[in-house]
C-alpha cells in the first residue's frame, strides 16, 4: 500500500490503480499507467508504467497528478477487464479462413505471451496464450492458424530436452500439411533454440519462424503485434528455413528474418535486438506482406517431408576465458562428465599460453590428448577465428589439437558439438563435423559489410 498521503492525494483525484495518469513534474509531462506499490517499494513513492515499459518513481511532495485520457484507450479498458493471472473465457474471438494457408502456431512461453503484474509491477505469463491471437486480429486475414501450446516457461528454463519436443512438434506439423510453423518464445535463450532447430529438422524446405517480444502486449510499444504479423508473412514465403522474425530497427516499420544459426540477441531492451552475425540477414519482411531478400543464399521451399536428427550427447560446457581466469575449471567438468567444451577466447582465438600463469593451452592439449574436443570461437561475436596469423595461435590450434570455430557463434557452436557428439566419439571425426556447414552456421569468407550496429548495411 502506497502512504496515506499518497492515498489521499488519489482518493481526491478519484485516480484508481491501473489508471491512465499524467504526472507533471519540473515543466515535464509524464504519461503512463499508475502502478500499485511494487512489493520492495517505497510507500512515499508512486509508481508509473511509462508506454516503453520502464517504471518510474515519484515522491508524494508536490505530486501534480491527474487523470489522463489514455492514448490507446481500448488497450486500457482491455487490461482492467483481466485478473491477475486469469484470462477471460472465450477470449478467442479470431475467425481463421479455411481458404487461407494453414500455419501452426506453437505457443512456449517468454514476454510475447505475458502481461505486467499489477502487484509487483514485473512481467508474468498468462495461462492461456490464446490472448496473443486476441490482440492480433490481423494475421486472420494472412493464415488460417492453429494454435497449440507445448510448453509455457521463459526461455531461460529451457534445456535441450524442450529443444528435441519442439523439433518433433514442428516436424509433426510440416508432415501433416502446414505450410510453415511459427513458434513464439521468449527471447533471452531464442538463438539457442533456432540453432538447436536448425540441425535437428533434416531436409528441411519450410519456413519454421522463431517469434518473441522485448516489451508484452499491454504495453503501447509492444513489439508482440507486427512481430507475428511479420513471422506469419515469413510462415507461408518461399523462404524454407529456420529463423527469428524481430524487430529490424527502432521504428515499428519492418522486421528481419535471421537465419537460426547466425542469429544473437545483443540488447537487453531495445526491441531491435537480434542481430545477424557475420553474414547478412534473410529478409527484410514488412508488415503489410512485401518481403524483400537481403541475403541470396537461402534455401526455397520444396514440398518435401522434414526428418528428425536428434540423437545428441548433452555433456558440453561453454566456457569464457579472460585475463587471470583458471583453466582449472576444465579438470572440474570433465571429472563431472563433460565430454567436450566451446571455448570463447579473445580475438581471432587467443588463450591464455604457457608464458602466463594459467596456461589454458596446457590444459586443453592434456585433455584433447584424452579424446576431448575443444572447439573455440570468439568473444568479439563478429569475426572468425583463425589458426594461422600468430605463433600463439598455431600452439592452440596445432599442438594443443584445438578446432577453430570458424565464424560460428559460440551459442551455435555449444549447441552443434552436442548434436556432432551424438553422433560421434572419434576425435578426428568430430573435428571433421564441426568444420562441416550445415545449417548455414558457418560461412566461407566473412563480408566486411556484415558488422553493422543497424543489423545490415546500406
Ligand atoms: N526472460 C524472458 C524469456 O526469455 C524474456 C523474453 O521473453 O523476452 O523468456
Amino acid at each position: 500500500m502506497y502512504s496515506h498521503e499518497i492515498q489521499r492525494i488519489l482518493k481526491r483525484k478519484r485516480i484508481r490503480i491501473g489508471d491512465h495518469v499524467l504526472i507533471e513534474k519540473a515543466r515535464k509531462r509524464y504519461f503512463g499507467l499508475l502502478m500499485p506499490k511494487p512489493e520492495f517499494g517505497e510507500p512515499g513513492t508512486i509508481v508509473m508504467k511509462l508506454d516503453n515499459g520502464y517504471n518510474i518513481g515519484f515522491g508524494a511532495k508536490g505530486l501534480n497528478i491527474s487523470k489522463a485520457k489514455s492514448e490507446e484507450p481500448e488497450a486500457v479498458e482491455e487490461e482492467m477487464e483481466y485478473e491477475l493471472g486469469k484470462t477471460k473465457k472465450g477470449l478467442l474471438k479470431t475467425d481463421f479462413d479455411p481458404k487461407k494457408p494453414k500455419v501452426s502456431l506453437l505457443s512456449t512461453g517468454g514476454t510475447i505471451i505475458s502481461r505486467v503484474d499489477y502487484r509487483t509491477g514485473g512481467v508474468y505469463a498468462v495461462e492461456n496464450p490464446k490472448e496473443l491471437l486476441h490482440n492480433v486480429p490481423e494475421i486472420a486475414k494472412i493464415v488460417n492458424l492453429k494454435m497449440t501450446n507445448p510448453l509455457n516457461k521463459m526461455s531461460e528454463d529451457f534445456d535441450h530436452e524442450d529443444w528435441i519436443s519442439l523439433a518433433k512438434h514442428v516436424a509433426k506439423e510440416l508432415n501433416s500439411g502446414k505450410k510453415g510453423v511459427i513458434i513464439t518464445h521468449g527471447t533471452d535463450t531464442l538463438h539457442y533454440t533456432s540453432a538447436a532447430l536448425s540441425f535437428f529438422l533434416k531436409n528441411l524446405y519450410k519456413p519454421v519462424v522463431l517469434a518473441g517480444a522485448q516489451r508484452s502486449s499491454d504495453r503501447g510499444s509492444s513489439d508482440a503485434g507486427m512481430n507475428l504479423v511479420c513471422a506469419s508473412h515469413v510462415a507461408i514465403s518461399n523462404i524454407g528455413e529456420v529463423g527469428i522474425c524481430m524487430h529490424g530497427n527502432m521504428s515499428d516499420n519492418f522486421c528481419y528474418f535471421i537465419r537460426g544459426t547466425k542469429a544473437r540477441k545483443m540488447h537487453a531492451t531495445r526491441r531491435d535486438a537480434f542481430r545477424s552475425v557475420n553474414e547478412p540477414p534473410l529478409a527484410k519482411i514488412f508488415p503489410d506482406g512485401k518481403i524483400e531478400i537481403t541475403n541470396r543464399k537461402f534455401r526455397e521451399r520444396k514440398d518435401k517431408k522434414v526428418g528428425l536428427d536428434t540423437k545428441i550427447n548433452e555433456n558440453v560446457a561453454l566456457l569464457k576465458a579472460y585475463p587471470g581466469s583458471d583453466p582449472k575449471v576444465i579438470d572440474y567438468y570433465v571429472k563431472n562428465g563433460i565430454k567436450g567444451f566451446v571455448v570463447e577466447a579473445t580475438g581471432m582465438g587467443h588463450l591464455p599460453t604457457d608464458v602466463s600463469k594459467k596456461p589454458w593451452t596446457t590444459v586443453i592439449k592434456k585433455h584433447s590428448e584424452q579424446g576431448i574436443p575443444f572447439v573455440i570461437t570468439s568473444q568479439t561475436i563478429y569475426g572468425r577465428v583463425s589458426p594461422y596469423v600468430y605463433t600463439n595461435l598455431r600452439k592452440l590450434f596445432i599442438e594443443s589439437k584445438a578446432i577453430p570455430g570458424e565464424d560460428m557463434l559460440s551459442e551455435t557452436a555449444y549447441v552443434k558439438l552436442m548434436w556432432v557428439l551424438g553422433k560421434t566419439k572419434k576425435f578426428e571425426e568430430i573435428r571433421k563435423l564441426m568444420l562441416t556447414n550445415y545449417a548455414g552456421e558457418i560461412t566461407p569468407r566473412t563480408e566486411i559489410n556484415t558488422f553493422s550496429v543497424e543489423g545490415l548495411n546500406e
